[in-house]
């Protein structure tokens, strides 16, 4: 059964339904009309304002299993939510019921194994301090807010990708509660089919209630921003550099207007930048050498890149942890041309939007070393990713301006987007299955509706980036 056919089937549900089901649970059931509602349902991406017909905000796995029998009991569509930053509006349904897992908030960090017991709402920022404190860390993403539980499951793109990987490259195991309520570990050794799947199929198998993680000795960085003018040369000779710089460099770059900030000229405010956020992991000294060819590009605007504690790059990204309303588009490839280069400056320069970017990500490195087949995120061998950022946060710009915003990120994705090859399924938006399918090559895809069909036959998890179950007789009949 998949998500249209669940609607056909809806239930409505009564007062004693819920009754029933708030007294099976430890955790919160939150209905229409409660105070909590609104808050409950609105997420970090402003973009949507979906209505589900219940809330559960369980506090143990057992709630998380009992919420789920309830949903399939009552035909209800399910979502799920950890850190709420879903493009594509997932993290919260219409009419359905979603668990919204902000109470699965614990970190649990051994350092003799150099391990992490993380639980899915734990952010990247609230991981990399207690991590910190024992000089370790792990590779997440750019900004402190995002969820572990959504980031990891479609693979978690982070400032030391080159050096350690994807995040799921870290992943030992996980605790998830199946589509028939059942709660069960994944992990190279147990379920290893269903593990290879979650490492970037997202969330179709179950909801992840605990991830283990190994981390990496990471304490003191060489890193920061570095602010340079943007021109097609200077962005050319970035991106040449970064991707073939020693592994223990990554860097996150946005092509944006330079912002208002202490550290921005006052005359230089409104100029079209590179913002190079720079992670070095490694000796300081040797840091600041291979920082080097990078400060040689041009005169930097601002350069704030020196010996710091990991944790502190993300100050260099709070702006992007505030509610907003986004466009996005995004690719994976092999580069971008120098054409390509020229009409996103040009394109940056008559921005709808002052807080709207292009955002570059050198990859290759340990990223790259991952055998395709190895997990389900199978662009090991694409050495960039582009997205188109239209960012917008003012309500009534949303209401004045969003179509205006939306035409300028679909000029700046139209000129590059003949250069993709693929895209980071946590990028994408709501952009049909084409895109799903630009997600996960087809044997990619063949073996996570295989995986599917064996632990989710009826679609039960579907709000997401829908990998459709294989069913067991067109199994046998292939
Ligand atoms: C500002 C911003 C910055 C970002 N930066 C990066 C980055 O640097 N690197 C990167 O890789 N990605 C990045 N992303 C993309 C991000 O990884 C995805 O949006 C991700 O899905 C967010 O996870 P979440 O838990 O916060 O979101 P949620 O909306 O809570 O979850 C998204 C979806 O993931 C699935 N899911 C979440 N938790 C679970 C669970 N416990 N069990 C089962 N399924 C689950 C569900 O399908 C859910 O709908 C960014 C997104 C934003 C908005």
């Amino acid at each position: 059964m998949n998500s249209t056919n669940i609607s056909t089937f809806l239930k409505t549900i009564s007062k004693a339904d819920t009754d029933a089901l708030r007294a099976r649970l430890t955790g919160e059931v939150i209905l229409p009309g409660d105070v909590a509602y609104d808050g409950a349902r609105i997420t970090s991406v402003l973009n949507f304002d979906h209505r589900p017909a219940v809330i559960v905000r369980p506090r143990t796995t057992s709630d998380v299993a009992e919420s789920v029998r309830f949903a399939r009991a009552n035909g209800l569509p399910l979502a799920i939510k950890s850190g709420g930053h879903s493009i594509a509006g997932h993290s919260v349904n219409d009419d359905g019921l979603v668990i919204d897992l902000a109470q699965f908030k614990q970190v649990t960090i051994d350092p003799a194994r150099r391990t992490a017991r993380v639980q899915p709402a734990v952010t990247s920022g609230e991981l990399a301090g207690p991590a910190h404190a024992y000089g370790l860390a792990l590779t997440t993403g750019d900004a402190a807010s995002v969820g572990i539980g959504g980031l990891t499951l479609g693979g978690g793109i982070g400032f030391m990708v080159r050096k350690h990987g994807l995040t799921i490259d870290n992943l030992i195991s996980v605790e998830l509660v199946t589509a028939e309520g059942e709660v069960i570990r994944a992990s190279k050794d147990q379920h290893s089919e269903l593990f290879w799947a979650l490492r970037g199929g997202g969330g179709n198998f179950g909801v992840v209630t605990e991830f283990e993680f190994q981390l990496a000795p990471v304490g003191q960085v060489y890193g920061g921003a570095l602010i340079l003018p943007a021109t097609v040369e200077n962005v050319r000779k970035y991106v040449d550099y970064a991707t073939a710089a020693p592994d223990e460099l990554t860097t996150i770059t946005n092509i944006m207007l330079a912002p208002p900030a202490p550290f921005i000229p006052e005359e230089r405010i409104g100029e079209t930048v590179m913002m190079i956020l720079a992670v070095y992991t490694g000796d300081m000294e040797e840091g600041a050498r291979v920082m080097q060819p990078l400060r040689d590009i041009a005169e930097p605007i601002a350069d704030l890149v020196g010996p710091m504690p990991y944790p502190v790059i993300y100050d260099f990204t709070e702006p992007s942890t505030h509610p907003h309303f986004n466009h996005i588009r995004s690719m994976f490839s092999h580069g971008i041309s120098d054409a390509a280069i020229e009409r996103v400056l040009e394109l940056m320069g008559r921005a709808t939007s002052p807080m709207s970017m292009a955002q570059l990500r050198p990859l290759g490195g340990a990223f790259g070393r991952v055998p395709a087949e190895e997990t389900a995120f199978a662009h090991r061998d694409k050495d960039f990713f582009f997205a188109a950022l239209g960012l917008w946060a003012d309500p009534e710009d949303d209401r004045v301006n969003r179509a205006a915003h939306q035409a300028w990120t679909e000029e700046l994705w139209a000129a590059v987007k003949s250069e993709r090859d693929g895209v980071y399924v946590n990028f994408v938006a709501n952009e049909g299955r084409a895109r799903i399918g630009e997600a996960y090559p087809a044997d990619t895809y063949a073996r996570l509706a295989w995986v599917k069909g064996q632990y989710d036959l009826e679609n039960v998890f579907a709000g997401n980036q829908n990998v459709r179950p294989l069913a067991r007789q067109e199994e046998k009949a292939a």
